[in-house]
């Protein structure tokens, strides 16, 4: 190559936007669960590129259907459909409660799409004044300014002038805060069926099921965020799945496309028809060469083997863990579920997530936090059993260092 500068971590500085604090590693090269580093120091990955690398780093079968399509048609617009598209929709819908699926590049757009449906279902049923939205405190639903509205961390929507109107909070596994804000005039309950990145809280099966009941009650539409929880990461296709309440309306991205970017918003035929011609869109969603990869990973996370090892896989995490915590007591819990866990921090070591994190990178595993207390990890559903015990190893090092 002839570049005259040097690509390292002072670069990012000069020249990106500062809105990331990137570490000092720059991944270079990646294969299942192992990444290499421009040094060539090797880490075990339980991060998974948050949540998204859902089959490791260039699974073979993902590489192929990339390489395939690749040379076969890249982008149309959707002036066009295309054959991987169709493919990956008709999957969706085979495999889900869905029947129609729409496409978009990311999960915060997935979501964009999802509340602008509630919105207009609501209008075109109800009339005008159904227009309230209700999501939870500390709830993640991307960065677009209606979905970080939305989003339960009030600072990330602060500084950017007048917020999109008629949002509301109540609290996660809190029934009661629901009703104290629900009526006819509830357009749709945006909820993740697990909370991520506010700190990996599981609700319960009364909280879930009664927001369900308070949806139908006051006719208002129930949107799971499925783009952390969805793609088999909890041990089902969909969490949905597992805790025997139907959405109405599910967004899936991160490990959807296994690494490749792509969002999709799933629902039922009487919901969807509310989004008419020229109502909504996106230029790349539903693209094929992204489209192509993520039928590949359908493919094979819908077979039972690979949702029944994520079980298995998430016990040795949890054993590892807590083995982990007996010798050198650092943790108050673990929870979580299937590949999506939460080390939390006892007192002793509140705010201290991120330090964790760059000591086990030191140490050669790549970890991730939720919130200033909670270690998460979102490893590959095929994490291979070697590589879990390797990177446990490598993690209870950086724990020895941070506890001496
Ligand atoms: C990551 C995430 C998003 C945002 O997805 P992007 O692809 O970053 O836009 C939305 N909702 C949940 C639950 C997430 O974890």
């Amino acid at each position: 190559m002839s570049e005259q500068f040097s690509v390292n971590r002072e670069l990012f500085d000069e020249v990106m936007v500062p809105n990331y604090a990137p570490s000092a590693v720059i991944p270079v090269r990646g294969q299942g669960s192992r990444v290499w580093d421009q040094q060539n120091n090797e880490y075990v990955d339980f991060a998974g590129g948050i949540a998204v690398n859902c089959l490791g780093h260039c699974h073979p079968a993902l590489v192929g259907a990339l390489k395939d399509q690749g040379e076969k048609i890249w982008h149309l617009s959707n002036v066009m459909t295309n054959e991987p598209a169709l493919r990956l929709a008709k999957k969706l819908v085979d495999n889900t409660f869905a029947e129609k699926v729409y496409f978009a590049n990311s999960g915060a757009e997935a979501n964009e799409s999802a509340l602008k449906l509630a919105r207009r279902w609501a209008l075109n049923e109800f009339g005008e004044q159904k227009t309230q939205i209700i999501a939870f405190k500390q709830g993640f639903h991307g960065r677009t300014f209606f979905t970080v509205t939305v989003g339960g961390q009030e600072a990330y929507s602060a500084g950017f002038g007048p917020r999109p109107a008629d949002i509301v909070h109540a609290e996660y596994n809190n029934l009661d805060s629901v009703k104290a804000l629900i009526s006819d005039k509830t357009c749709a309950i945006m909820i993740e069926p697990l909370q991520g990145e506010g700190g990996i809280v599981s609700p319960t099966p009364e909280f879930i099921q009664g927001v369900r009941e308070l949806c139908d009650e006051h006719n208002a539409l129930l949107i799971f965020d499925e783009v952390q929880t969805g793609a088999g990461r909890l041990g089902a296709l969909y969490a949905y799945m597992d805790l025997g309440v139907t959405p109405d309306i599910l967004t899936s991205a991160k490990g959807l496309g296994g690494g490749i970017p792509i969002g999709a918003m799933l629902t039922t035929t009487d919901i969807a028809k509310h989004l008419v011609i020229g109502t909504h869109g996106s230029t790349y969603g539903g693209n094929p060469l992204a489209c192509a990869v993520a039928e590949a990973v359908m493919d094979i996370i819908t077979d039972d083997t690979v949702l029944a090892a994520v079980k298995t896989k998430s016990q040795q995490y949890i054993d590892g863990l807590n083995a982990i915590n007996a010798k050198y007591d650092v943790f108050k819990e673990i929870r979580g579920k299937g590949l999506l866990l939460g080390a939390v921090l006892n007192d002793k070591y509140q705010g201290r997530a991120k330090d964790f994190l760059v000591a086990a990178m030191a140490e050669g595993v790549m970890t991730l936090v939720a919130g200033a207390n909670i270690i998460r990890f979102a490893p590959s559903l095929i994490i291979p059993e070697e590589d879990i015990t390797e990177g446990l190893a490598r993690f209870e090092k950086a724990v020895a260092k941070i506890v001496s």
